[in-house]
């Protein structure tokens, strides 16, 4: 994996997800690497569910998550930045 939107902080350069686990069902540890071989960077930050843009059709009860507003759909269907082919 690796998206173009993980940019290492340092120098810019794309950053591939290493490994990740689950620390709990709405958190997930991700350890990332810059793929920069002059910087090579390495961190761990995580990934969070915060909100539900569309329910489940199949609902755990024990999630209960906000349900996303206006502004938050706004950003959801906002155009992803142009693809940069220099990785
Ligand atoms: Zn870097």
């Amino acid at each position: 994996m690796g998206s173009p939107r993980n940019k290492c902080p340092h120098c810019g350069h794309a950053m591939q997800i290493r490994n990740s686990n689950s620390e709990h069902p709405l958190m997930r540890a991700m350890y990332l690497q810059c793929t920069n071989i002059i910087c090579g960077a390495t961190f761990r930050g995580n990934l969070e569910l915060t909100h539900t843009l569309s329910p489940s059709a199949s609902p755990n009860p024990d999630i209960n998550l906000p349900l996303a507003d206006a502004s938050i759909r706004r950003l959801a269907q906002a155009k992803p930045q142009p693809k940069k082919t220099d990785a």
